[in-house]
């Protein structure tokens, strides 16, 4: 426990509204930029273009009440002898109490008026000539966020005096004889310019060390729960016998597997052969043919004896799985059994299942997550297969998995997960990628449009209809709910029935009843209905080839991800396809955003900027949980210190070691009055 001077009970309760609980935390407090205190800008050339740091003394000071309301503006007048400032704060009269004529103060904003210069609510600081004054200005000085009753000046300043007391007890975070990292400093000498760097670039060396730091604390507790899960945990052989299923599965399926897929399936089975079960990860683009990966996958084990279970994100999804599966499996003689929250096979009570006709055959199960709610166990469940995981929460996953003895889990993903997010989420699992997508596909367009261009737009689609094709048309809502900003399903239901009669369309969204969905989605895929309106449910893995349109409105609304999904929808036949979306307003960004779309079908680059737009949260979805916040990494920006991180944790972790502490000296604060 250590007192810290000048910290007392309303100061501590200051800073723990900023999360600040111990001298670790505050010596990590990260300034959310710096002020160059070495170059001041003369206040006549100040703009109102760019934020700018100018100095002046106060020459003029007063509060202005006005009668009405609570209004109020505090307005100071600062000299630099180039010119005068005039600094204004709006309701906020206690202002006044922080200034007096005479004092230096240092401003950062841009100007809102030329005549006379004016700055509203700029960023402020008094200048003392104090002890500490080389602390504060003269240097590249770090601005906090602050919370109420704060100031800038005397957190700085008990920063400055902890790191002057501490600095020198900050442990590295791994123990000696580690290789630290290169180029990086060291980690008190990167707490030190976090805070005080010379230069900028010493700030961003020390935000790159600190985050490394980061990284490895996640990696070593993923990758040493992985190994102790392996020291504990034994599977059930699934490497298959004699590829009994596989051949004529393959025979009959009507394409050859391309050489990415052949890849995987070499590496899963090594997985499943051995003793230690599998933990993977399967990532391709959507479209790339995971489907059939997993069918090999699950065959392997059922060859060995063991049932499988395959689970999908949706009801609609499992459905599709359900018809796919059963033309696959079952002319091998393998029963193909389907559990939703709202369907069990020909009505059995799925809780009571027992795999009473047949003995111990085994089966392949799909499902949706209800499958991880039921209480009902599977006998020799020898592996899981999750499909499209970014859906299911980390703690979904684990879940599953405690389910059953150690099944292998092959966990599967569509949306390119930028290598940053993968690694950081799935740091616990083997990767296996299929990067190229199968051959003998018609070329897939995008463009954007706005809906001006609709009656073109709807012409091309009949064009398409009368040529055999289908559509899917997508609304990113079911109802309507800024009245008329987001056109919905529902009401736009008659009005694209008219605009592509004679053809049918057909209604898809969440809250249909299953019933519903199924019998839309059979027709569709019967084509005897050509359309499918639908919200964004349509987004994950469906697969009707004969589909060729994808027409999205309102798709400035969605994240490019998901666009990039739902358009993954179409050129799975050997037809040319087209993705359409339709944005009304459209910001020079948005523009700009959706064009990304136009140019790449690479999910990864669209992931990544997506990444950069939106950040993790937006792009996993809420539902994603498992996403550590990091202070000082940047899921966006920082892939070779993940990468370097990984490396450093696998020796880490070899070895033994303890793991890691990126911890300075973690007293409490001494509630005390210093
Ligand atoms: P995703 O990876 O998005 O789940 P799917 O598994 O749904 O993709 O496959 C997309 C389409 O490509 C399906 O119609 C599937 O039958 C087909 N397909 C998969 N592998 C091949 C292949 N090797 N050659 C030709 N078509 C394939
Ligand atoms: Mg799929």
């Amino acid at each position: 426990m250590t007192a810290l001077w000048g910290v007392g009970n309303d100061r501590a309760a200051q800073l723990a509204r900023l999360g600040i609980h111990t001298i670790e935390d505050l010596l990590l407090h990260r300034p959310r930029r710096y002020e160059d205190r070495r170059r001041f800008c003369p206040i006549s050339q100040l703009t109102t273009e760019a934020a700018a740091l100018a100095r002046g003394t106060v020459v003029a000071l007063g509060l202005k009440r006005f009668r009405r309301g609570a209004k109020s503006v505090f307005e100071l007048i600062l000299d630099d002898g180039s010119g005068r400032l005039h600094c204004r704060w709006w309701n906020l009269p206690f202002m006044e109490n922080y200034f007096a004529v005479g004092d230096e103060v240092v401003v950062f904003g841009k100007l809102s008026g030329l005549k006379p210069r004016t700055m509203d609510h700029p960023e402020s600081e008094v200048v003392e000539g104090d002890a500490e004054r080389f602390v504060h200005v003269d240097r590249l000085t770090p601005i906090y966020p602050l919370t109420e009753g704060l100031s800038q000046r005397w957190l700085r300043g008990l920063i400055w005096r902890t790191l002057e007391r501490f600095a020198g007890q900050i442990p590295e975070p791994w123990p000696p004889g580690q290789p630290a990292a290169p180029g990086l400093p060291t980690r008190p000498q990167a707490v030190r310019w976090l805070h005080f760097p010379g230069e900028q670039a010493e700030a961003e060396l020390a935000r790159r060390r600190l985050a490394l730091d980061e990284f490895v604390a996640l990696q070593v507790r993923l990758q040493a729960r992985r190994r102790r899960f392996e020291r504990h945990a034994q599977a059930l052989p699934c490497g298959g016998e004699q590829n009994r299923l596989i051949k004529p599965f393959l025979a009959r399926l009507g394409f050859q597997l391309t050489e990415a897929q052949t890849r995987v399936l070499r590496e899963i089975r090594a997985d499943l052969a051995a003793s230690p079960p599998m933990r993977r990860l399967l990532q391709g683009d959507v479209g790339s043919g995971k489907t059939v990966v997993a069918a090999c996958a699950a065959l392997m084990a059922l060859e060995s004896g063991y049932s499988v279970a395959l689970m999908a994100p949706t009801e609609v999804l499992a459905e599709q799985h359900h018809l796919t599966f059963r033309r696959w499996f079952e002319p091998l003689g393998v029963r193909v059994e389907l559990r939703t929250g709202s369907r069990k096979t020909a009505g059995v009570d799925a809780t009571t299942l027992p795999l009473a006709n047949g003995a111990k055959l085994p089966a392949l199960i799909i499902g949706t997550h209800a499958l991880l709610t039921e209480r009902f166990d599977i006998p020799r469940l020898g592996l899981v297969i999750i499909d499209e995981q970014h859906k299911f929460g980390v703690a979904q996953r684990e879940a599953l998995v405690r389910k059953g003895r150690y099944p292998h889990l092959l966990v599967m993903t569509a949306t390119p997960i930028p290598r940053t997010l993968g690694l950081t989420l799935y740091g616990d699992l083997d990767l296996s990628v299929i990067d190229t997508l199968p051959g003998g596909r018609g070329r897939l367009q995008t463009f954007v449009r706005t809906p001006a261009s609709l009656p073109r737009v709807w012409a091309f689609v009949r064009q398409q209809l009368a040529a055999g094709r289908q559509a899917y048309v997508v609304y990113p809502r079911v109802e309507e709910t800024d009245a008329g900003a987001v056109k919905a399903v529902m009401r736009e239901r008659d009005a694209v029935q008219a605009a592509v009669a004679p053809f049918r369309v057909g209604l898809l969204h969440g809250r249909l009843a299953a019933r519903h969905k199924e019998a839309v989605m059979a027709a569709f895929r019967a084509n005897s209905v050509q359309v499918l309106l639908a919200t964004s449910l349509v987004e994950v893995g469906l697969d009707v080839p004969n589909a060729t349109v994808m027409l999205i409105e309102n798709a400035e609304q969605f994240g490019l991800s998901q666009l990039h999904q739902l358009r993954g929808r179409i050129g799975r036949g050997a037809a040319d396809a087209y993705c359409i979306l339709v944005a009304g307003s459209l910001t020079p960004e948005a523009r700009a955003r959706l064009q990304v779309l136009a140019e790449t079908q690479d999910g990864f680059r669209i992931a990544e900027a997506d990444l950069r737009l939106r950040g993790p949260g937006e792009l996993l979805g809420r539902a994603q949980s498992g996403l550590p916040r990091f202070r000082f990494g940047d899921l966006a920006e920082d892939l070779d210190l993940i990468q370097q991180a990984r490396a450093l944790a696998t020796q880490i972790v070899a070895a033994d070691m303890p793991a890691p502490r990126p911890s300075g000296p973690a007293s409490e604060w001494s509630n005390k009055s210093g």
